[in-house]
């Protein structure tokens, strides 16, 4: 009876998802909710009881590391985060939703989209496409699946006496947009958003703002 055998193990594998799907979804709300230590205690048992796919620990962890920063835990949330970021980078998606070069020049539309005079501005900004953010950023406290970063000294911080040269970045993290986007449309969106919010950053607008102009 090899057929029914393996018609179960292949049932009770895909309840086993469920369930962890469920105890994800429900430690997210908690999390929601503002009940860390709660939803920390759920996607701890969830993680040790072991044998869940690459995927499913790897959102488990993700979220194990908001919930570890919310109780002020921050040894803890890099631990999870830079598991994140490895068990990210083994479960790369099968079908890219576009190439490299594709990507690169969604990003670059978006910038020639700006006033002349902001684009003058942004001459020595250099900007980058990378995979995700490294192990350092994440041991610093950065977010794994965070899309675009922003690295320097916002224009209107900047000071005279300041002497140092300013050596300014924006990073667009191209798998993090893939696996954020369930369509071509949807990531090519994505990416202008990015391009834009990561921008206002270095001109100064702060993350509020960004979201009240709808850029976040
Ligand atoms: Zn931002």
């Amino acid at each position: 009876m090899q057929r029914v055998g393996s018609e179960r193990r292949a049932r009770c594998a895909y309840d086993a998802v469920m369930t962890a799907k469920k105890d994800l979804h429900m430690a997210a709300r908690l999390l929601a909710a503002g009940e860390a230590r709660a939803a920390a205690d759920r996607l701890r048992a969830l993680l040790g009881a072991g044998g869940l796919a690459p995927g499913l620990e790897a959102d488990a962890r993700y979220l194990l590391g908001r919930a570890l920063a919310t109780l002020g835990d921050r040894d803890g949330m890099s631990r999870e985060w830079g598991l994140v970021l490895r068990l990210d980078a083994a479960a790369e998606p099968l079908r890219p939703l576009m190439s490299v070069e594709e990507f690169r020049s969604v990003a670059e539309a978006a910038l020639d989209e700006l006033p002349r005079e902001l684009l003058d501005e942004l001459r020595n900004v250099a900007v980058m496409v990378d995979e995700r953010p490294s192990a350092m950023m994440v041991a610093d406290g950065i977010d794994p699946r965070i899309l675009g970063l922003y690295h320097g000294v916002p224009l209107n911080r900047r000071s005279v006496s300041f002497g140092a040269p300013y050596s300014d970045t924006i990073h667009l993290f191209r798998a993090n947009l893939e696996r954020a986007c369930a369509s071509r449309d949807e990531l090519e969106r994505r990416i202008r958003v990015t391009v834009l919010h990561e921008t206002a950053h270095f001109f100064g607008y702060s993350e509020g703002q960004l979201r009240s102009m709808g850029l976040a």
